[in-house]
Formats: structure tokens, C-alpha cells, sequence
């Protein structure tokens, strides 16, 4: 049932945004209920090329409305405004839809938070599209292998139920419909590299059955490296961190980087909770460095 309850109207706070490229600033209004929520740190704002200037950047504006740091974008995903401007008009959400409504940025933590297993909630006003974390659940439940059962992790709030969450001490993704990032439980300055590189596969194909499909293989491949890292995990007493990205890269013939190690371990503390012990027969080289450290 939608709540009928009628909503509040904070007045939204102007702040003062300057391009960190070309320097051109623009005021824009920030709507005054994200800074009523007491508990919420730095948000995260995306603009995208046309709106300040020629650029794409994102702007952290801390609880006062001020502008506390900006960082240029270094991805950008590419998709067929076309395809995009089709399926606009839509029951169904696609990726290059919601790539329209709430930016690259915003998609990537969507993603990273599926794929993790944070709950997501959407803040939607009265005048927003009331289905949308449904279809939002649909288009991620299309992309994701079934065999990971992700339950529905997606909800929406309205105002009122957003002010109630205690954003600070939980681990939720929250997001307005528009892109900006309320709260992440990751830090701010997360690269998503290997969403990215998901996301600009998925892009290059226009059918969307297809498209889906290639996304699932994808993440199917990954969990089955997690897998992989578990079960030999099981064979040994311990390893070494590089020890074990070599093997790894050896047996599926591509480098496992820092980050996508990590992201192996973060996978399986998420989804795979049984299994977490075992991790600690690695020997992590950032563990023996602060050891080193305080030593
Ligand atoms: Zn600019």
C-alpha cells in the first residue's frame, strides 16, 4: 500500500558548485530533506556534461550544504541514447534507462551493492515514479545468475521514512531517484573498476536478452573464482596473499589484481558468511604491514 500521508516540503539549500576542470560555477538547489537527516555524512552529487558546464565530475557537499571536495570522473559509460530514448517510454526498466535517469556513478553503486548484498533504498518524492524500485529489482533480478538468490534488496522511502533511518550505523546503499548518493557503506573515493568494466561489456550490446546474459556469465565467472579461492583454501594450513593471486591467475589465465582480490574476500564475507574463517589462513601482506608498523 503507498503511504497517503502528505508530505512535508523542506525548502532545498542552494549551494555553490564549480567545475574542478574549467572553473565555471553554477548555484544549484540541493532538496532541503537530505540535510534534515541528522545521522547522514558527505553526499554524493554527479553532474553530468550540460548541467554546469562541458564536464562530468562529482561534488561531495557535506550536512551544511557546503562543498567539501571534487573529484573528476575517470569512467564513462558509453551506451546508445537512442535505445535509451525507446525504451524511455517503457513499463520496463532497462540499464541504458537507468543509466538516463540516475547516471554512471549512481549504477555503479547500484551494482556493487547487488552484487555485495547491501540493501538499497531509493528516496522517492510524491511525484516520482512509485514502481520504480520494482522495476529497479526486475532489471537487477534479469541481470543476476539466479544462482546467487538475492532476495529483494531494493526499497523505496519516502521522506518522512528516510529521516527515521539511522543512515550512520548501517550499511545500506541509499539513493534519490535522480543519482545522488545519500549514503554507501564504502569510502568516498571507491573506483568500482570491476563494475565498470562489467558495465561497458553489457553496453556494447543492444539486445537486451543478450546484453543480460553476458552480465550473468560475468558474475557467474566471478563467484566461480571465489569458489576456486575457497576450495583451495580448504586443501592448505595457510598461504600467502601473492602466493595465492598467482595461482589464481594462473589457473584462469588473467591477472588477479589488488582490487579484484579484495573483492573476492568482500564476496565471500557477504554472501558466503560460513565460509569466512578460512580466510583467515591468508596471509595478508596489509595485516603484516601494519603489524610491521606497531612493531
Ligand atoms: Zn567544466
Amino acid at each position: 500500500m503507498p503511504e497517503k500521508m502528505p508530505e512535508i516540503e523542506i525548502p532545498s539549500k542552494e549551494t555553490k558548485i564549480r567545475c574542478p576542470q574549467c572553473q565555471i560555477q553554477k548555484i544549484i538547489e540541493i532538496p532541503g530533506y537530505i540535510f534534515s537527516q541528522k545521522s547522514s555524512g558527505i553526499i554524493k552529487i554527479q553532474f553530468r556534461a550540460g548541467q554546469i558546464c562541458e564536464h562530468d565530475f562529482m561534488a561531495f557537499v557535506d550536512q551544511n550544504g557546503a562543498v567539501r571536495g571534487y573529484d573528476k570522473i575517470d569512467f564513462q559509460l558509453e551506451f546508445n541514447a537512442q535505445t535509451a530514448a525507446e525504451y524511455a517510454a517503457g513499463q520496463k526498466l532497462h540499464l541504458e534507462t537507468l543509466l538516463e535517469s540516475v547516471g554512471d556513478f549512481a549504477v555503479m553503486n547500484i551494482f556493487h551493492a547487488y552484487m555485495f548484498d547491501y540493501p538499497i533504498y531509493v528516496i522517492l518524492r510524491p511525484t516520482d515514479n512509485p514502481r520504480f524500485a520494482d522495476q529497479l529489482n526486475d532489471l537487477l533480478l534479469g541481470l543476476f545468475p539466479p544462482e546467487l538468490n538475492t532476495k529483494q534488496i531494493i526499497q523505496s522511502l519516502n521522506h518522512q521514512a528516510y529521516l527515521r533511518l539511522d543512515v550512520k550505523e548501517s550499511e545500506y546503499l541509499v539513493l534519490d531517484i535522480s543519482g545522488i548518493i545519500l549514503n554507501s557503506p564504502w569510502g568516498e573515493k571507491k573506483k568500482f573498476e570491476y563494475e565498470h568494466e562489467l558495465l561497458k561489456k553489457a553496453l556494447e550490446i543492444v539486445d537486451p536478452t543478450i546484453q543480460a546474459l553476458q552480465v550473468r556469465n560475468e558474475i557467474a565467472y566471478f563467484q566461480k573464482k571465489a569458489e576456486f579461492l575457497l576450495s583451495y583454501l580448504e586443501t592448505v594450513k595457510h598461504t600467502d596473499e601473492d602466493d595465492l593471486k598467482n595461482k589464481m591467475s594462473r589457473e584462469f589465465r588473467t591477472k588477479v589484481t589488488d582490487a579484484l582480490f579484495d573483492l573476492y574476500l568482500l564476496f565471500i564475507k557477504r554472501r558466503l558468511p560460513e565460509k569466512e574463517t578460512l580466510l583467515k589462513k591468508i596471509h595478508l601482506h596489509t595485516v603484516d604491514q601494519l603489524k610491521a608498523a606497531l612493531w
